[in-house]
């Protein structure tokens, strides 16, 4: 860092999707931006599933799509229950996508060469050990030995947050708020992708399944086709798996790609990367108490800002703009006389007005539901079981209500039943 400047408006802590948007946009505004990022390169340290929507990312880089690192476009989505070696699916396709499949690796890389070709300054295999802090202001980061001052620092330093954990902003995390991801990406000929699920030239599949693949524990797994490998993976709720998991979480994942209907799938692929990561999950649980401080936005994973459905995720393009509106409440701050802590409070209202904000109030009762069991193990069961009776007749068929009552006689009661089935219909 020694030819570095020791001083800049804006630092920006983190390169993943929420940091690189907050440089670029506040690059492009003329602050000067320092961007840091404990990675060797931009991407390393960033992992997901595979699917990012397009609108928040084409309203904060308009020619997103020229540039922009996309495999496939979603035009196939299947959700999948799966119970043994049976998979019971809904699956939609149409010709028209609002979401494309990429590595997030890569697009890290991009957003932050687009912050760069703004003008921020950006350095890698940096870790700040902690923020500085004078009279209650954040004035600064420390790297080691080397303190960096600025007007603002953007904490977009991802789920972990330990940065924020050592300004005693929150709690250490605990297992409970969090998911841990586990991915492999598989190696295969662009024309076999397409071939084994079915897809033209830059069409893509999303695909859920949820069942005993995670041995009980709440969560499920994932299967996205890039342009030429596979990505295929399992997320389950951390504190869950902690208490159930009898096995090492890979194995998992391996049991998934050799399961005996899903290996076709794969057939002829090696593996090119496994990687671990953590996910918000009870998002609320774990914010911040707020997102705004004296001379400190914080953005992205960090703040909580990710949105799980169940059937997807959506945290690059919740952390990419509220990274992008971090920048516009600095702009507005400046316009409104510097960046002081009143000032900066503007960056609430912003988040609050925004998408962000009120799809995360409108699916606030997702989390609880995740925590049902029975949502993962019993209903995956009875849906294949009421499959088999009606697909499989070894006698005479059986009405829909038959087969599936005959499933569920047992099991569950009518009433549990139906009370899952409000919850599901009212949450999601
Ligand atoms: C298994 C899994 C599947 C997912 N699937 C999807 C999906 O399909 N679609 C989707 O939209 N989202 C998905 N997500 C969520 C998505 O990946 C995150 O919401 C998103 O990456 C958050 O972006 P961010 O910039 O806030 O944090 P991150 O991407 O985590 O980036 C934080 C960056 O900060 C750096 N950093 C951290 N601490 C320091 C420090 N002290 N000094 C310097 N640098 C530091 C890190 O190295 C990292 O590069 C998934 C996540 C996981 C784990």
């Amino acid at each position: 860092m020694g030819t570095v400047p020791t001083k800049f408006d804006i630092i920006v802590v983190g390169a993943g999707p929420a940091g690189s948007s907050a440089a670029y946009t506040l690059a492009k505004k003329g602050f000067d931006v320092l961007l840091v990022e404990r990675g060797r390169v931009v991407g390393s340290k960033n992992m997901f599933g595979g699917r990012v929507y397009l609108k928040p990312l084409k309203d904060i880089y308009p020619d997103f799509e020229k540039s922009a690192p996309i495999h496939r476009w979603v035009t196939k989505e299947r959700i999948s229950l799966i119970h043994n070696n049976d998979i019971t699916s809904i699956e939609f396709e149409g010709k028209e996508a609002t979401s494309f499949i990429t590595y997030l690796s890569q697009l890290a890389n991009w957003m932050a060469i687009k912050a760069e070709e703004e003008g921020a300054i950006l350095l890698t295999e940096v870790t700040v050990d902690r923020f500085e802090v004078e009279d209650g202001r954040f004035t600064g980061i420390r790297v080691g030995d080397e303190t960096l001052k600025s007007e603002v620092i953007i904490d977009a330093e991802g789920a972990n947050r330990l940065l924020l954990e050592r300004s005693g902003i929150v709690a250490p995390l605990k297992p409970k708020h969090v998911a841990l991801g586990v991915k492999e990406v598989i190696k295969l000929a662009k024309d076999e992708v397409e071939k084994h699920f079915g897809l033209d030239e830059n069409e893509g599949l999303a695909w859920i399944l949820m069942g005993d693949i995670t041995g009980g524990t709440p969560g499920g797994a994932f299967i996205y086709t890039n342009k030429d490998s596979v990505s295929v993976g399992l997320v389950v709720i951390l504190d869950e798996a902690i208490e159930n998991i009898d096995k090492h979480i890979y194995n998992y994942v391996e049991d998934l790609r050799l399961h005996p209907l899903l290996k076709r799938y794969f057939g002829g692929g090696r593996i090119m990367e496994y990687s671990a990561h953590l996910i918000p999950e009870d998002v609320w649980g774990m914010m911040p108490p707020q997102y705004y401080y004296d001379g400190l936005l914080i953005t992205g994973d960090a703040a909580g800002f990710l949105l799980n459905l169940g059937y997807t995720y959506r945290g690059v393009d919740f952390a990419a703009y509220s990274g992008y509106l971090a920048a516009e409440a600095v702009e507005q701050a400046y316009s409104s006389g510097g960046p002081s802590k009143e000032n900066l409070a503007v960056y609430k209202k912003l988040i609050e007005d925004s998408f962000i904000y009120r799809q995360l109030r409108k699916f606030r009762g997702v989390h609880s539901l995740m925590k049902n069991k029975r949502l993962f193990t019993l209903y995956p069961l009875i849906m294949n079981l009421t499959a088999r009776n009606l697909f499989l007749p070894e006698d005479e068929s059986l009405k829909v209500l038959e087969a599936f009552k005959k499933a569920r006689k047992g099991r569950v009661s009518w009433f549990t039943l139906l009370k899952d089935l409000f919850m599901v219909v009212r949450q999601v």
